[in-house]
């Protein structure tokens, strides 16, 4: 009796956990999308707190009307997509592990779900995604480290620069970073950064296939030759190809 009880429940916990990577994998792009923002001061610096103070959308504003661009070409119709400047959060995210091995990355995936579920107060349950802000003072910090964000769980941690002369940087990161959570895989050599080709290319079909006029978003960068490329100014300067579009579900 006892042990039916225990396999019964076993089975339900495995049914809600299989329905919600099911839930997560499968974005209904005909519902509005809310992506909700928490910044974050990473540096713990004055300057970056002054500037999430003054922080607002309008800094963020070139990201709906790309993702409105993007969906339409593809999918016939925009999608809409709301960002929503969540609160200023004290706790900061755990720190991805470097040179990390699959038990880190796995232990990793698991504290920042917790974090996750501790900080997030899911009281409304219409976010479809939650992205943690972390900003840096670019004068205390020359280079940042990569952002990270999750398809289970659709959870990233991303990674700014507290500047307003680098707000058009930060919407690149951002919307690859909210990509990843729809499922969307990067699209660059990891050794060498260069974008792959031909799924890292803008226009992959081109003739000749130099200069490229603008990068893949999840490439990241723009090829200038077959070893060399140049960061994008704008989110404008990237598209999203095919292969992109196929991953997050907007072509099938
Ligand atoms: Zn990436």
């Amino acid at each position: 009796m006892w042990k039916n009880i225990r396999v019964l429940c076993l089975l339900v916990i495995l049914l809600i956990v299989a329905v919600n990577a099911w839930r997560d994998q499968n974005q209904n792009w005909d519902k509005p999308i809310i992506v909700l923002l928490h910044p974050i001061n990473a540096d713990d610096q004055a300057s970056t707190q002054q500037y999430i103070q003054q922080l607002s959308l309008s800094d963020l504003a070139a990201v709906q009307p790309y993702l409105q661009q993007m969906s339409a070409h593809y999918r016939g119709q925009p999608i809409h997509v709301y960002l929503n400047l969540g609160r200023e959060l004290t706790q900061k995210p755990p720190k991805v592990p470097e040179q990390a091995n699959m038990l880190d990355i796995i232990l990793w995936s698991l504290k920042f779900r917790f974090y996750d579920w501790q900080q997030h107060e899911r009281s409304d349950g219409t976010s479809a995604v939650t992205l943690y802000l972390n900003y840096y003072d670019p004068e205390r910090t020359r280079e940042l480290k990569h952002s990270t964000a999750l398809e289970k769980g659709r959870i990233g941690a991303v990674n700014l620069y507290a500047s307003k002369k680098q707000n058009e940087q930060n919407q690149i990161v951002l919307v690859h970073e909210l990509l990843h959570a729809f499922g969307a895989t990067d699209k660059y050599d990891a050794a060498t950064g260069q974008p792959l080709y031909p799924q890292g290319y803008a226009y992959p079909k081109q003739q000749p296939l130099f200069p490229q006029a603008k990068a893949e978003l999840m490439a990241g960068h723009i090829p200038v030759s077959a070893d060399k490329s140049k960061m994008p100014d704008h989110l404008q300067d990237t598209l999203l190809n095919e292969i992109t579009a196929l991953e997050i579900g907007w072509i099938k």
